[in-house]
C-alpha cells in the first residue's frame, strides 16, 4: 500500500484509512468480533490507520486490533462544544482505545467559520491536549465548502477531513468545483487532507474504480477513508489503488452489496430523528420518509430514534 504524508507536518500513513463507521453498531453490518477481525485483516495488508468517532460507538471493537498493531494510527472526533466536553471526549477515547496519545483528534462536522466560533472552547481544549502530548495532530471533519475554508484559516489546525466524491454528492453548501477550490486553498497552506464519502455513502458503489481514481488524482488530497465491512471490500480497494487487475468474481461480489436506509412500519412520525441527519435527508409524512438520493447511509439518525425504527439494510 502506497504511503503518503498528511500535509507538511502530519504523519506518514497509507493512502487508505480504514473508515470504521462501516463496522460500528450504527450501521449494524457486522458483529463486534467480525469488526475487530476485519480491522486486523486490513492492518495485515498494509493499512496503517483507522478513522473513528465518538458517535460511532465502536471504540471497544477497535481496541483489540489496535492493541495487536501498536504502530497503527488512530483518528477520532467529537461534537464537543465546550472545553469540558472536549476534555471528556479525549479522555473517553484514550481510555477506551487504550492509547496514551491519540494520533489525530477532530471536531466533528464543522460547517463554517460560524460553527467553529461556536466550538471555540472545544478547540482551545484540543490545542491544550496537543501541547500536553495527549493528541498529536488536530483538525476538523466537514461536509461543507465553507467548513474547509474556515478550517484552513483556523489557527493551530493540522488536518481537514472533507466530504469529496466525483459527483459532489453530499456537499451541503456548494458544488464539486467549489469544494475542489477550497481544498486546493487548504493544501497550499500545508494542511493534511483525507477525504470521506468517496463512494457517496454507497451511491457510487457501482463505479468504485472511477470514484477511487478521481480522489487519488486530486493533488490537494493525500489520502481517503474508505468504509469497509468485508474482506472482499478491503481486497478490492487495495487492488484498485495499487493499480492491480481485479478478479472478476471479487468485483461481482463487492458490487452486489447494495444497501439503503429502511424505516420500520412502527415509526410514529414524531420527528425526533430529523435533526440528527446532517444531509437533510429525512422528512415527515405519516411516518418519516427518507430521500434515498440524499441519504449517505451514515446511520446517525438510527441513534436518535427511541423506537429503533431506522436501520441500514
Ligand atoms: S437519513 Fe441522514 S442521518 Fe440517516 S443514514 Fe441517511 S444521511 Fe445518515
Ligand atoms: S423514525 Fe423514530 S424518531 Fe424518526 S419519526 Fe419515526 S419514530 Fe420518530
Amino acid at each position: 500500500m502506497q504511503k503518503v504524508k498528511l500535509g507538511w507536518y502530519g504523519p506518514e500513513v497509507s493512502e487508505i484509512c480504514f473508515g470504521s463507521l462501516a463496522i460500528s453498531p450504527l450501521q449494524g453490518k457486522v458483529s463486534a468480533r467480525e469488526g475487530t477481525d476485519l480491522l486486523q485483516y486490513a492492518f495485515e495488508r498494509g493499512i496503517t490507520w483507522v478513522d473513528t468517532a465518538e458517535i460511532y460507538d465502536n471504540y471497544a471493537r477497535l481496541a483489540p486490533a489496535l492493541g495487536r498493531f501498536p504502530e497503527v494510527r488512530v483518528v477520532s472526533k467529537s461534537y464537543a462544544v465546550s472545553g469540558q466536553e472536549m476534555r471528556l471526549s479525549i479522555e473517553k477515547a484514550r481510555k477506551a482505545l487504550q492509547r496514551d496519545t491519540l494520533d489525530v483528534f477532530l471536531l466533528h462536522e464543522q460547517e463554517s467559520a460560524h460553527t467553529l466560533r461556536g466550538h471555540a472552547g472545544a478547540w482551545q481544549e484540543l490545542q491544550e491536549a496537543k501541547s500536553k502530548g495527549l493528541v498529536s495532530w488536530i483538525g476538523i471533519s466537514t461536509h461543507a465548502v465553507a467548513g474547509v475554508r474556515a478550517g484552513a484559516l483556523q489557527p493551530g489546525l493540522d488536518i481537514i477531513h472533507p466530504l469529496l466524491n466525483h459527483l459532489g454528492l453530499g456537499i451541503i453548501d456548494g458544488n464539486l468545483a467549489e469544494m475542489l477550490a477550497a481544498l486546493a486553498f487548504a493544501a497550499e497552506l500545508g494542511l493534511g487532507i483525507y477525504a470521506m464519502k468517496v463512494l457517496g455513502g454507497g451511491h457510487l458503489a457501482l463505479e468504485t474504480e472511477k470514484a477511487l481514481a478521481f480522489v487519488h488524482k486530486i493533488e490537494a488530497v493525500q489520502a481517503m477513508a474508505l468504509g469497509m465491512s468485508s474482506r472482499d471490500e478491503i481486497d478490492f480497494n487495495l487492488a484498485v489503488l495499487a493499480g492491480r487487475e481485479v478478479d472478476q468474481e471479487l468485483r461481482t461480489r463487492v458490487k452486489q452489496q447494495e444497501r439503503k436506509l429502511h424505516v420500520a412500519d412502527w415509526c410514529q412520525g414524531c420527528g425526533r430523528c430529523l435533526p440528527a441527519c446532517p444531509q437533510g435527508a429525512l422528512h415527515l409524512g405519516q411516518k418519516v420518509v427518507v430521500d434515498q438520493e440524499a441519504c449517505l447511509l451514515c446511520g446517525y439518525c438510527g441513534r436518535a430514534c427511541p423506537h429503533f425504527c431506522l436501520k441500514i439494510i
